[in-house]
């Protein structure tokens, strides 16, 4: 089977279009956003991260008939029992910004000696808005929650994030180092390598 022309991303993000657009150039893929195919939102009724993303792949592959890609991410803290989770980005309510989120997560962990977390993504990949079998992959971030926020850089819970192997928050790395080691890096990486076998 021959890699599909066009694959749309369920998704509205712009940093995420990029590191998806550079990986399936290389493979003459062009990858399309969502909404310039006019896909509406869809609710994320699922309670897991995997339940989530499919929800999203499904919905843009049944609205655009092509093959589709959706990721569902968040960050995972021990001491929370696993929260904020699937509602990272809402964790401190529908509306909440990253300094809102960061801002409760601190207050959370006050006291808190286990401050261990880590981000994690899940992929998926459907071939079309029934395909039985899609294709999942996932990454794993490890690290933990800091005491204070440090660097301006990345997005989310990255400010509050330490990474041990570079000492320093998830804020502090540029964009290559970090998207070479994150959750969706691990998580690209995986979907790529079985999208080769599926399709070689
Ligand atoms: P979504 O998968 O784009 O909905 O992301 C869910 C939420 O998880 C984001 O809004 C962020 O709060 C958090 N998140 C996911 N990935 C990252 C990351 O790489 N850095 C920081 N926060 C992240």
């Amino acid at each position: 089977m021959a890699f599909p022309k066009k694959i749309v991303l369920a998704s509205g993000n712009k940093g995420k279009l990029r590191e998806f657009e550079n990986l399936f150039a290389e493979l003459g893929v062009e990858i399309v956003p969502q909404s310039v195919l006019g896909v509406s939102d869809v609710p994320e009724t699922g309670t897991t991260f995997v339940e989530n993303a499919i929800i999203k792949a499904r919905h843009a592959a049944r609205e655009t008939g092509l093959p589709a890609i959706a990721d569902d991410s968040g960050i995972v803290v021990e001491a929370l029992g696993g929260a904020p989770g699937i509602y990272s980005a809402r964790f401190a309510g529908e509306n909440a910004s990253d300094q809102d989120n960061i801002d409760l997560l601190l207050e959370r962990l006050e006291g808190e000696s286990n401050r261990n977390a880590y981000f994690f993504c899940l992929l998926v990949m459907m071939r079309d808005g029934d395909d039985p079998v899609p294709l999942i992959s996932e990454g794993k971030w490890h690290g933990s929650i800091t005491q204070r926020q440090e660097g301006d850089a990345g997005f989310g819970y990255d400010p509050v994030f330490y990474v041990e192997q570079h000492t320093c928050t998830a804020a502090q790395l540029d964009k290559t180092e970090k998207n070479h080691i994150s959750h969706r890096g691990q998580a690209l990486n995986a979907l790529m390598k079985q999208m080769r076998q599926l399709f070689a």
